[in-house]
Protein backbone atom coordinates (compact mmCIF):
# COMPACT_ATOMS: atom_id res chain seq x y z
CA UNK A 1 0.00 0.00 0.00
CA UNK A 2 1.39 3.21 -1.10
CA UNK A 3 2.52 6.51 0.97
CA UNK A 4 2.34 9.87 0.52
CA UNK A 5 5.48 10.11 -1.36
CA UNK A 6 4.54 6.94 -3.50
CA UNK A 7 1.36 8.00 -4.58
CA UNK A 8 3.17 11.68 -5.44
CA UNK A 9 5.60 9.99 -7.44
CA UNK A 10 2.60 8.26 -9.45
CA UNK A 11 0.32 11.07 -9.82
CA UNK A 12 3.36 13.63 -11.66
CA UNK A 13 4.60 10.18 -13.65
CA UNK A 14 0.88 10.15 -14.57
CA UNK A 15 0.79 6.50 -14.06
CA UNK A 16 -2.62 6.87 -11.90
CA UNK A 17 -5.16 10.13 -11.87
CA UNK A 18 -6.23 11.68 -8.66
CA UNK A 19 -9.76 10.46 -9.71
CA UNK A 20 -8.65 6.91 -9.95
CA UNK A 21 -6.69 7.06 -6.87
CA UNK A 22 -10.08 8.84 -5.32
CA UNK A 23 -12.39 6.16 -6.45
CA UNK A 24 -10.16 3.31 -5.09
CA UNK A 25 -10.49 4.81 -1.55
CA UNK A 26 -14.20 5.62 -1.62
CA UNK A 27 -14.79 2.02 -2.99
CA UNK A 28 -12.50 0.14 -0.37
CA UNK A 29 -14.75 2.57 2.08
CA UNK A 30 -17.80 0.66 0.71
CA UNK A 31 -16.74 -2.44 1.32
CA UNK A 32 -15.53 -1.76 5.07
CA UNK A 33 -17.77 0.50 6.45
CA UNK A 34 -19.88 -2.35 7.45
CA UNK A 35 -17.67 -3.71 9.41
CA UNK A 36 -15.55 -0.74 10.76
CA UNK A 37 -17.88 1.95 10.62
CA UNK A 38 -15.18 4.78 11.02
CA UNK A 39 -16.92 7.54 8.78
CA UNK A 40 -19.62 9.25 10.74
CA UNK A 41 -20.18 10.75 6.63
CA UNK A 42 -18.69 10.09 3.46
CA UNK A 43 -17.74 13.16 1.28
CA UNK A 44 -17.58 11.39 -2.11
CA UNK A 45 -18.74 14.07 -4.23
CA UNK A 46 -16.97 16.74 -2.29
CA UNK A 47 -13.55 14.35 -2.61
CA UNK A 48 -14.25 13.96 -6.60
CA UNK A 49 -14.28 17.03 -7.10
CA UNK A 50 -10.86 18.30 -5.42
CA UNK A 51 -9.14 15.11 -7.41
CA UNK A 52 -10.46 16.69 -10.49
CA UNK A 53 -9.12 19.85 -9.66
CA UNK A 54 -5.73 17.96 -8.82
CA UNK A 55 -6.05 15.86 -12.04
CA UNK A 56 -6.42 19.36 -13.76
CA UNK A 57 -3.49 20.83 -12.71
CA UNK A 58 -1.22 17.75 -13.03
CA UNK A 59 -2.74 18.34 -16.99
CA UNK A 60 -2.24 21.84 -17.30
CA UNK A 61 2.29 21.25 -16.37
CA UNK A 62 1.64 23.16 -12.68
CA UNK A 63 3.62 21.61 -10.45
CA UNK A 64 1.76 19.61 -7.23
CA UNK A 65 2.32 19.81 -3.42
CA UNK A 66 3.22 16.68 -1.54
CA UNK A 67 -0.16 16.30 -0.30
CA UNK A 68 -2.52 16.68 -3.55
CA UNK A 69 -4.49 13.86 -4.62
CA UNK A 70 -4.24 12.19 -1.25
CA UNK A 71 -6.70 10.52 0.44
CA UNK A 72 -7.58 12.11 4.11
CA UNK A 73 -10.33 11.37 6.76
CA UNK A 74 -10.87 14.44 9.28
CA UNK A 75 -11.96 14.02 12.25
CA UNK A 76 -15.95 14.86 12.90
CA UNK A 77 -15.05 17.46 15.68
CA UNK A 78 -13.12 20.24 13.20
CA UNK A 79 -15.09 22.53 11.17
CA UNK A 80 -15.94 22.20 7.41
CA UNK A 81 -17.38 24.64 5.75
CA UNK A 82 -21.07 22.67 3.81
CA UNK A 83 -20.06 19.30 5.09
CA UNK A 84 -22.03 18.34 8.46
CA UNK A 85 -19.93 18.84 12.05
CA UNK A 86 -21.47 16.69 14.32
CA UNK A 87 -19.02 15.94 17.43
CA UNK A 88 -20.56 13.02 17.43
CA UNK A 89 -23.36 14.19 19.82
CA UNK A 90 -26.85 14.43 19.08
CA UNK A 91 -26.99 18.46 19.35
CA UNK A 92 -25.02 18.88 16.52
CA UNK A 93 -26.65 16.68 14.44
CA UNK A 94 -27.59 18.83 12.08
CA UNK A 95 -25.04 21.37 12.52
CA UNK A 96 -23.54 22.54 8.82
CA UNK A 97 -20.61 24.86 9.57
CA UNK A 98 -20.35 28.37 7.69
CA UNK A 99 -17.01 28.63 7.75
CA UNK A 100 -13.57 26.40 7.60
CA UNK A 101 -11.09 25.82 10.13
CA UNK A 102 -7.33 26.50 9.84
CA UNK A 103 -6.22 23.12 8.79
CA UNK A 104 -8.74 21.80 6.85
CA UNK A 105 -8.56 25.39 4.76
CA UNK A 106 -4.74 24.41 4.86
CA UNK A 107 -5.03 21.04 3.42
CA UNK A 108 -7.69 21.64 0.72
CA UNK A 109 -5.00 24.65 -0.37
CA UNK A 110 -2.64 21.77 -0.38
CA UNK A 111 -5.01 19.59 -2.86
CA UNK A 112 -5.54 16.93 -0.22
CA UNK A 113 -8.93 15.06 -1.15
CA UNK A 114 -11.17 14.46 1.89
CA UNK A 115 -13.15 11.26 1.76
CA UNK A 116 -15.13 11.91 4.97
CA UNK A 117 -15.55 12.72 8.53
CA UNK A 118 -14.68 10.41 11.40
CA UNK A 119 -16.80 9.07 14.12
CA UNK A 120 -15.67 10.03 17.77
CA UNK A 121 -16.78 9.98 21.17
CA UNK A 122 -19.07 12.81 21.98
CA UNK A 123 -17.34 16.13 22.25
CA UNK A 124 -13.98 14.18 22.31
CA UNK A 125 -14.95 12.95 25.69
CA UNK A 126 -13.59 8.92 26.01
CA UNK A 127 -11.19 6.25 25.37
CA UNK A 128 -13.20 4.17 23.07
CA UNK A 129 -15.06 6.01 20.71
CA UNK A 130 -17.97 3.78 22.17
CA UNK A 131 -19.31 7.46 23.58
CA UNK A 132 -20.09 8.50 19.90
CA UNK A 133 -24.41 9.30 20.04
CA UNK A 134 -24.40 7.49 16.54
CA UNK A 135 -22.05 4.20 16.23
CA UNK A 136 -19.45 2.09 17.71
CA UNK A 137 -16.38 1.93 15.61
CA UNK A 138 -14.66 -1.70 15.33
CA UNK A 139 -10.97 -2.23 15.55
CA UNK A 140 -9.74 -3.12 12.27
CA UNK A 141 -7.45 -5.72 14.33
CA UNK A 142 -10.06 -7.67 16.23
CA UNK A 143 -13.53 -6.72 15.59
CA UNK A 144 -15.01 -6.90 18.99
CA UNK A 145 -12.65 -4.77 20.23
CA UNK A 146 -12.67 -0.54 20.31
CA UNK A 147 -10.37 0.85 18.75
CA UNK A 148 -9.52 3.51 21.00
CA UNK A 149 -10.85 6.73 21.37
CA UNK A 150 -11.82 9.77 21.26
CA UNK A 151 -10.39 9.84 17.67
CA UNK A 152 -11.36 6.13 17.04
CA UNK A 153 -12.56 6.60 13.62
CA UNK A 154 -9.75 8.40 12.30
CA UNK A 155 -7.20 5.50 13.56
CA UNK A 156 -9.43 2.72 12.57
CA UNK A 157 -9.54 4.49 9.13
CA UNK A 158 -5.90 4.54 9.07
CA UNK A 159 -5.15 1.66 9.90
CA UNK A 160 -7.66 -0.16 7.48
CA UNK A 161 -6.73 2.02 4.54
CA UNK A 162 -9.90 3.51 4.19
CA UNK A 163 -7.67 7.02 3.78
CA UNK A 164 -3.84 7.05 3.71
CA UNK A 165 -3.30 9.60 6.83
CA UNK A 166 -6.22 10.94 9.04
CA UNK A 167 -6.32 14.01 11.72
CA UNK A 168 -7.35 13.85 14.82
CA UNK A 169 -7.65 15.88 18.07
CA UNK A 170 -5.94 14.91 21.74
CA UNK A 171 -6.97 16.80 24.74
CA UNK A 172 -5.39 14.16 26.86
CA UNK A 173 -4.81 11.08 24.74
CA UNK A 174 -7.11 10.97 21.85
CA UNK A 175 -4.71 10.62 19.00
CA UNK A 176 -2.13 8.65 20.57
CA UNK A 177 -4.11 5.88 22.29
CA UNK A 178 -6.04 5.18 19.98
CA UNK A 179 -3.03 4.99 17.42
CA UNK A 180 -1.40 2.90 19.77
CA UNK A 181 -4.74 0.58 19.58
CA UNK A 182 -4.72 0.35 15.85
CA UNK A 183 -1.21 0.21 15.07
CA UNK A 184 -0.19 3.47 13.23
CA UNK A 185 1.63 6.81 14.15
CA UNK A 186 -0.35 9.50 15.73
CA UNK A 187 1.43 12.80 16.75
CA UNK A 188 -0.02 15.41 19.44
CA UNK A 189 1.96 18.52 18.69
CA UNK A 190 3.38 21.06 21.31
CA UNK A 191 0.41 23.26 22.47
CA UNK A 192 0.08 26.03 20.11
CA UNK A 193 1.90 24.69 17.18
CA UNK A 194 -1.51 23.89 15.23
CA UNK A 195 -4.15 26.40 14.99
CA UNK A 196 -7.18 25.67 16.95
CA UNK A 197 -9.20 27.74 14.72
CA UNK A 198 -12.36 25.98 13.56
CA UNK A 199 -11.90 22.76 16.15
CA UNK A 200 -14.63 22.43 18.39
CA UNK A 201 -13.78 23.42 22.05
CA UNK A 202 -13.31 20.54 24.29
CA UNK A 203 -10.37 21.86 26.64
CA UNK A 204 -9.21 24.53 24.82
CA UNK A 205 -5.89 24.67 27.02
CA UNK A 206 -5.02 21.19 26.53
CA UNK A 207 -6.55 20.28 23.28
CA UNK A 208 -4.23 20.18 19.62
CA UNK A 209 -5.11 18.82 16.10
CA UNK A 210 -2.62 16.45 15.12
CA UNK A 211 -1.77 14.06 12.26
CA UNK A 212 -2.71 9.87 11.94
CA UNK A 213 -0.10 7.85 9.12
CA UNK A 214 0.85 4.55 8.87
CA UNK A 215 4.40 5.80 8.80
CA UNK A 216 6.60 8.30 10.74
CA UNK A 217 6.88 10.08 7.58
CA UNK A 218 3.15 10.67 6.51
CA UNK A 219 2.57 11.94 9.48
CA UNK A 220 5.33 14.31 8.78
CA UNK A 221 3.83 15.40 6.23
CA UNK A 222 0.76 16.05 7.11
CA UNK A 223 2.19 17.63 10.14
CA UNK A 224 4.15 20.05 8.19
CA UNK A 225 1.14 21.25 5.91
CA UNK A 226 -0.98 22.10 8.83
CA UNK A 227 1.31 23.41 11.66
CA UNK A 228 2.23 27.32 11.53
CA UNK A 229 0.76 30.57 12.70
CA UNK A 230 -2.73 31.79 12.89
CA UNK A 231 -3.79 35.27 14.07
CA UNK A 232 -7.63 33.93 14.63
CA UNK A 233 -6.13 31.75 17.04
CA UNK A 234 -4.26 33.91 20.29
CA UNK A 235 -2.62 30.61 21.65
CA UNK A 236 -1.39 30.12 18.55
CA UNK A 237 3.10 29.92 18.32
CA UNK A 238 4.52 32.75 15.39
CA UNK A 239 7.34 30.19 14.90
CA UNK A 240 9.56 29.09 11.83
CA UNK A 241 8.07 25.19 10.67
CA UNK A 242 11.09 22.62 9.98
CA UNK A 243 10.73 20.57 7.22
CA UNK A 244 9.94 17.75 9.63
CA UNK A 245 9.76 14.82 6.68
CA UNK A 246 13.08 16.42 4.78
CA UNK A 247 14.96 16.00 8.08
CA UNK A 248 14.07 12.21 8.53
CA UNK A 249 17.13 9.73 8.53
CA UNK A 250 17.56 6.28 9.29
CA UNK A 251 20.02 6.54 11.93
CA UNK A 252 20.05 9.30 14.50
CA UNK A 253 22.39 12.57 14.48
CA UNK A 254 25.73 11.85 14.02
CA UNK A 255 27.58 13.77 16.28
CA UNK A 256 26.07 14.15 19.37
CA UNK A 257 24.62 11.20 21.83
CA UNK A 258 21.31 10.73 21.94
CA UNK A 259 20.11 10.39 25.46
CA UNK A 260 16.68 8.63 26.13
CA UNK A 261 14.65 8.57 29.36
CA UNK A 262 12.46 6.12 30.74
CA UNK A 263 9.93 7.06 32.73
CA UNK A 264 10.06 4.93 35.91
CA UNK A 265 6.67 5.78 37.13
CA UNK A 266 5.17 4.57 33.60
CA UNK A 267 6.52 0.44 34.53
CA UNK A 268 5.41 -1.60 36.69
CA UNK A 269 1.82 -2.19 38.65
CA UNK A 270 -1.08 -2.09 36.56
CA UNK A 271 0.82 -2.58 33.30
CA UNK A 272 -0.60 -5.58 30.99
CA UNK A 273 3.11 -7.57 30.46
CA UNK A 274 2.91 -7.83 27.09
CA UNK A 275 2.81 -4.15 27.07
CA UNK A 276 6.13 -3.50 29.39
CA UNK A 277 7.55 -6.20 27.58
CA UNK A 278 7.57 -4.63 24.12
CA UNK A 279 7.82 -1.57 25.47
CA UNK A 280 10.91 -2.34 27.07
CA UNK A 281 12.25 -3.98 23.85
CA UNK A 282 11.46 -1.36 22.22
CA UNK A 283 13.94 0.56 24.31
CA UNK A 284 16.87 -1.95 23.98
CA UNK A 285 16.32 -1.16 20.13
CA UNK A 286 16.85 2.51 20.73
CA UNK A 287 20.06 1.70 22.55
CA UNK A 288 21.21 -0.96 19.93
CA UNK A 289 20.68 2.37 17.41
CA UNK A 290 23.22 4.53 19.27
CA UNK A 291 21.23 6.24 22.00
CA UNK A 292 21.91 6.31 25.99
CA UNK A 293 19.35 4.89 28.11
CA UNK A 294 18.58 6.60 31.38
CA UNK A 295 15.57 5.88 33.74
CA UNK A 296 14.51 9.36 34.65
CA UNK A 297 11.60 9.88 37.28
CA UNK A 298 8.61 11.93 36.96
CA UNK A 299 7.32 11.55 40.73
CA UNK A 300 4.32 14.31 39.69
CA UNK A 301 2.97 11.89 36.65
CA UNK A 302 0.49 9.84 38.83
CA UNK A 303 -1.47 12.95 39.77
CA UNK A 304 -2.27 13.33 36.23
CA UNK A 305 -4.71 11.71 35.93
CA UNK A 306 -6.90 13.56 38.77
CA UNK A 307 -5.27 16.84 37.73
CA UNK A 308 -6.84 16.65 34.14
CA UNK A 309 -10.13 15.01 35.28
CA UNK A 310 -10.64 18.54 37.10
CA UNK A 311 -9.13 21.11 34.44
CA UNK A 312 -10.78 19.52 31.21
CA UNK A 313 -13.96 19.22 33.15
CA UNK A 314 -14.14 22.63 34.06
CA UNK A 315 -12.67 24.14 31.06
CA UNK A 316 -15.57 21.77 29.05
CA UNK A 317 -18.42 22.93 31.40
CA UNK A 318 -17.43 27.02 30.26
CA UNK A 319 -17.16 25.63 26.47
CA UNK A 320 -20.24 23.59 26.11
CA UNK A 321 -22.51 25.82 27.58
CA UNK A 322 -22.77 27.56 23.74
CA UNK A 323 -25.05 24.59 22.98
CA UNK A 324 -28.34 26.00 24.62
CA UNK A 325 -30.79 25.71 21.47
CA UNK A 326 -30.48 29.08 20.78
CA UNK A 327 -27.00 29.33 18.65
CA UNK A 328 -26.53 25.93 17.34
CA UNK A 329 -28.12 22.77 16.19
CA UNK A 330 -30.50 20.99 18.30
CA UNK A 331 -33.93 23.17 19.71
CA UNK A 332 -36.14 21.25 22.37
CA UNK A 333 -38.99 21.94 20.56
CA UNK A 334 -42.18 22.19 22.85
CA UNK A 335 -40.77 24.10 25.63
CA UNK A 336 -42.74 26.44 27.77
CA UNK A 337 -40.38 29.41 28.53
CA UNK A 338 -37.12 29.65 27.98
CA UNK A 339 -35.02 27.90 30.66
CA UNK A 340 -37.09 24.60 30.25
CA UNK A 341 -35.91 25.08 26.59
CA UNK A 342 -32.67 25.61 27.50
CA UNK A 343 -32.89 22.36 29.82
CA UNK A 344 -34.77 20.07 27.42
CA UNK A 345 -32.34 20.92 24.86
CA UNK A 346 -29.10 19.94 26.98
CA UNK A 347 -30.91 16.70 27.91
CA UNK A 348 -32.32 15.49 24.67
CA UNK A 349 -28.55 16.56 23.19
CA UNK A 350 -26.02 15.51 25.04
CA UNK A 351 -25.00 11.78 26.28
CA UNK A 352 -24.48 10.58 29.13
CA UNK A 353 -20.63 11.01 29.75
CA UNK A 354 -20.83 14.62 28.35
CA UNK A 355 -23.25 15.31 31.36
CA UNK A 356 -20.92 13.91 33.91
CA UNK A 357 -18.45 16.17 32.75
CA UNK A 358 -20.81 19.12 32.76
CA UNK A 359 -22.21 18.51 36.22
CA UNK A 360 -18.23 17.71 37.62
CA UNK A 361 -17.10 20.76 35.97
CA UNK A 362 -19.64 23.17 36.67
CA UNK A 363 -19.12 21.95 40.41
CA UNK A 364 -15.32 22.37 40.36
CA UNK A 365 -16.40 26.17 39.58
CA UNK A 366 -18.30 26.96 41.97
CA UNK A 367 -18.08 29.27 44.89
CA UNK A 368 -16.59 27.77 47.78
CA UNK A 369 -15.29 24.70 45.53
CA UNK A 370 -13.24 26.69 43.48
CA UNK A 371 -10.04 27.08 45.35
CA UNK A 372 -9.80 23.65 46.65
CA UNK A 373 -10.47 21.87 43.37
CA UNK A 374 -9.97 24.16 39.63
CA UNK A 375 -6.93 26.07 41.72
CA UNK A 376 -5.03 23.16 43.15
CA UNK A 377 -5.12 21.00 40.51
CA UNK A 378 -3.73 24.57 38.33
CA UNK A 379 -1.00 24.23 40.86
CA UNK A 380 -0.38 20.44 40.14
CA UNK A 381 -0.30 20.97 36.60
CA UNK A 382 2.64 23.76 36.78
CA UNK A 383 4.42 21.00 39.44
CA UNK A 384 4.02 18.21 36.76
CA UNK A 385 5.60 20.48 33.83
CA UNK A 386 7.84 20.90 36.18
CA UNK A 387 8.99 17.96 36.83
CA UNK A 388 9.45 17.29 32.74
CA UNK A 389 11.42 20.35 32.61
CA UNK A 390 14.05 18.86 35.39
CA UNK A 391 14.07 15.79 33.17
CA UNK A 392 14.87 17.60 29.99
CA UNK A 393 18.58 18.58 31.45
CA UNK A 394 18.96 15.44 32.07
CA UNK A 395 17.78 13.82 28.33
CA UNK A 396 16.68 14.49 25.03
CA UNK A 397 13.59 12.28 24.64
CA UNK A 398 11.54 10.44 26.54
CA UNK A 399 10.02 7.14 26.25
CA UNK A 400 7.03 5.00 27.99
CA UNK A 401 4.27 2.73 26.94
CA UNK A 402 1.58 4.73 25.01
CA UNK A 403 -1.43 3.33 26.93
CA UNK A 404 -1.32 0.73 30.08
CA UNK A 405 -3.40 -2.32 27.86
CA UNK A 406 -3.50 -3.48 24.22
CA UNK A 407 -7.88 -3.04 22.97
CA UNK A 408 -10.24 -4.05 24.83
CA UNK A 409 -13.56 -5.28 24.17
CA UNK A 410 -16.60 -3.50 23.39
CA UNK A 411 -18.71 -2.77 26.04
CA UNK A 412 -15.82 -4.46 28.57
CA UNK A 413 -15.87 -0.37 30.66
CA UNK A 414 -18.99 1.08 29.66
CA UNK A 415 -20.00 1.15 32.79
CA UNK A 416 -16.74 2.21 34.56
CA UNK A 417 -15.98 5.48 33.73
CA UNK A 418 -12.73 5.61 36.18
CA UNK A 419 -11.26 2.39 34.57
CA UNK A 420 -12.36 3.99 31.10
CA UNK A 421 -10.16 7.13 31.96
CA UNK A 422 -7.25 4.86 33.08
CA UNK A 423 -6.66 4.35 29.81
CA UNK A 424 -5.26 7.66 29.49
CA UNK A 425 -2.66 7.36 32.26
CA UNK A 426 0.37 8.12 30.14
CA UNK A 427 -0.81 10.61 27.77
CA UNK A 428 -2.67 13.22 30.00
CA UNK A 429 0.84 14.19 31.62
CA UNK A 430 2.02 15.31 28.09
CA UNK A 431 -1.00 17.29 27.70
CA UNK A 432 -0.68 19.20 30.65
CA UNK A 433 2.44 20.19 30.43
CA UNK A 434 1.83 21.04 26.41
CA UNK A 435 4.58 18.45 25.13
CA UNK A 436 4.74 17.08 21.70
CA UNK A 437 4.34 13.16 21.78
CA UNK A 438 4.05 10.66 19.11
CA UNK A 439 2.85 7.07 19.44
CA UNK A 440 4.74 4.47 17.17
CA UNK A 441 3.55 0.74 16.82
CA UNK A 442 6.49 -1.63 18.56
CA UNK A 443 4.84 -4.83 19.21
CA UNK A 444 1.80 -7.16 19.62
CA UNK A 445 0.47 -9.20 22.36
CA UNK A 446 -0.35 -12.57 22.39
CA UNK A 447 -4.12 -11.98 20.94
CA UNK A 448 -2.31 -10.40 17.27
CA UNK A 449 -3.36 -6.84 19.21
CA UNK A 450 -0.51 -3.62 18.87
CA UNK A 451 1.15 -1.92 21.03
CA UNK A 452 2.48 1.40 21.12
CA UNK A 453 5.20 3.28 22.63
CA UNK A 454 4.81 6.95 23.45
CA UNK A 455 8.08 8.92 23.29
CA UNK A 456 7.87 12.53 24.31
CA UNK A 457 9.86 15.80 23.48
CA UNK A 458 10.48 18.89 24.63
CA UNK A 459 8.58 22.08 23.52
CA UNK A 460 8.67 22.51 20.17
CA UNK A 461 11.19 19.67 19.07
CA UNK A 462 8.67 17.77 16.96
CA UNK A 463 11.84 17.62 14.59
CA UNK A 464 13.72 15.44 17.01
CA UNK A 465 10.83 13.47 18.26
CA UNK A 466 10.17 12.42 14.41
CA UNK A 467 13.80 11.71 13.85
CA UNK A 468 14.10 9.30 16.69
CA UNK A 469 10.51 7.48 15.75
CA UNK A 470 11.74 7.26 12.33
CA UNK A 471 15.35 5.09 13.06
CA UNK A 472 13.00 3.03 15.34
CA UNK A 473 10.80 2.49 12.40
CA UNK A 474 13.01 1.80 9.82
CA UNK A 475 14.89 -0.71 12.35
CA UNK A 476 11.40 -2.59 12.81
CA UNK A 477 9.18 -3.89 10.95
CA UNK A 478 5.18 -3.39 12.61
CA UNK A 479 4.17 -0.47 10.90
CA UNK A 480 4.57 -2.86 7.78
CA UNK A 481 2.13 -4.99 9.53
CA UNK A 482 -1.78 -5.53 8.44
CA UNK A 483 -5.07 -6.10 9.94
CA UNK A 484 -6.31 -9.11 8.96
CA UNK A 485 -9.81 -7.21 7.10
CA UNK A 486 -9.13 -8.56 3.09
N1 LIG B 1 -9.85 10.09 27.16
C1 LIG B 1 -9.61 11.44 27.60
C2 LIG B 1 -10.92 12.10 27.94
O1 LIG B 1 -11.92 11.46 27.83
C3 LIG B 1 -8.88 12.18 26.52
C4 LIG B 1 -9.78 12.66 25.47
C5 LIG B 1 -9.10 13.47 24.43
O2 LIG B 1 -7.88 13.52 24.35
N2 LIG B 1 -9.90 14.18 23.67
O3 LIG B 1 -10.96 13.24 28.31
Amino acid sequence: MASISELHKQLIRKERSAVEITQEFLERIQTLEPKLRSFLHVTAAKALEQAKAVDAKIAAGEEIGLLAGIPIAIKDNMCTQGIPTTCGSKILENFIPPYESTVTEKLWAAGAVIVGKTNLDEFAMGSSTENSAYQVTANPWDLQRVPGGSSGGSAAATAARECIVALGSDTGGSIRQPASFCGVVGLKPTYGLVSRYGLVAYASSLDQIGPFGRTVEDAAVLLKAIAGYDPKDSTSLNVTIPEYDKLLKPSFRPRSVLRIGAIKETFGQGLEPAVEAAVTKAIEVLQSLGAEIHVVSCPRFRYGLPTYYVLATSEASANLARYDGVKYGLRAPDADNLVAMYGETRAAGFGAEVKRRIMLGTYALSAGYYDAYYLKAQKVRTLIKQDFQRVFEQVDILVCPTAPSTAFKAGEKTADPLSMYLSDLMTIPVNLAGLPGISIPCGFDEQGLPIGIQLIANNLREDLLLQVAYAYEQATEWHLQRPPLD
